[in-house]
């Protein structure tokens, strides 16, 4: 959950809101900060969620509010850990993807099981957002 930005200082994650063509608000966006020269950069692992929910707004948005943890795993996990902190924690996050590995294989089976494609296809979407760095055993 840590960077060294290019100034040499170290960059930490915080959820931030991101405003898109002045009217779209989305908040709960995972972004790496540097509190010296106040660089920002979106965390790599939901950037491609997030070009893709702005590449759904088109061109002319109208005024809204998104919650981007609704639509990351990545983003979820880190609301859900920055809960009674200020900051997200490691081995906190860590402890919370592998839980929600497990629970998410345990609905997938059940996906399986009912035949249900359109869950299984949102719950193997999940699945690949959060295991992308972790490898499934
Ligand atoms: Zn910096």
């Amino acid at each position: 959950m840590r960077k060294r930005c290019s100034c040499g200082d170290i960059m930490t994650v915080k959820l931030r809101t991101v405003i898109y063509s002045g009217k779209v608000e989305i908040d709960n966006v995972p972004i790496y900060s540097c509190p010296s020269c106040s660089r920002s950069e979106v965390f790599p692992e939901v950037k491609s969620d997030l070009t893709g929910l702005i590449g759904q707004l088109g061109e002319e948005p109208k005024k809204q509010t998104f919650l981007f943890n609704e639509w990351n795993e990545w983003a979820n996990l880190l609301v859900e850990s920055v809960i009674g902190h200020k900051m997200p924690d490691l081995e906190q996050v860590e402890r919370l993807i592998e839980e929600r590995i497990d629970e998410l294989l345990d609905l997938y089976l059940i996906a399986c099981r009912l035949g249900d494609e359109a869950w299984k296809a949102d719950l193997n979407k999940r699945l690949s957002q959060i295991s992308r760095r972790y490898t499934l055993t």
